[in-house]
């Protein structure tokens, strides 16, 4: 489960784990954001109107569900069950409240935080990014001071400065939590 302050990097860095890690698969969330550019509906995020995910959320149906920048985002619970009963690993890209939520109910999950390099960095990352309005875009830039004081919650922090050693890094810490005695199942 990975969390960050938006412009940190981390839809890259999940990009480039799916990529490069075998058997991990990444869990779609829901959201009422409108699609970005380059963005695919059922790949990216299921993109539904405030009134389903409403209703969704009143079924249920979400594992857990937070308001992000003034958006609503929620993990279904039968991506989790499903990848669960199948025994697949899934990647989470969720926010400080989700991560809380998530660890409660599944205490057996890995919790990455991704630092950015630095406050100037995250800035300039956000403003080339050019997909903000400059509302949103203050509002994430001060978001993300609160978010990186969550930090010191999670198992591990991963500072995003150079994108290859910090896919390094993430993909040193998912090997050596699937060799965790805890996770070994003796071969038959
Ligand atoms: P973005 O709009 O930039 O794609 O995502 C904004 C924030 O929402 C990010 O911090 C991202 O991790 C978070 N987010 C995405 N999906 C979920 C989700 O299912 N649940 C929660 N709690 N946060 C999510």
């Amino acid at each position: 489960v990975g969390s960050a302050p938006s412009g940190a990097g981390k839809s890259s860095l999940c990009e480039g784990l799916l990529k490069n890690v075998l058997g991990l698969s990444y869990s779609v969330s829901t959201t009422t954001r409108k699609k970005r550019p380059g963005e695919e509906d059922g790949v990216h995020y299921d993109f539904v109107s405030e009134e389903t995910f409403a209703r969704m959320r009143a079924a249920d149906a979400f594992a857990e569900c937070a308001e992000v920048h003034g958006h609503w985002y929620g993990t279904k619970r039968a991506v989790i069950e499903e990848a669960r009963t199948s025994g697949r690993d899934l990647v989470f890209d969720i926010d400080i409240q989700g991560a809380r939520r998530l660890r409660a109910s599944y205490p057996d999950g890995v919790f990455i935080f991704i630092y950015p390099p630095s406050m100037g960095i995250l800035e300039e990352r956000l403003r080339k990014r050019r997909t903000e309005s400059p509302e949103d875009l203050a509002r994430r830039l001060s978001n993300a001071r609160l978010e990186m004081r969550e930090a010191w919650a999670y198992d591990y922090i991963v500072i995003n400065d150079v994108f290859d050693t910090a896919l390094d890094r993430l993909r040193s810490i998912i090997l050596a939590e699937s060799l965790r005695t805890s996770r070994f199942v003796p071969p038959s």
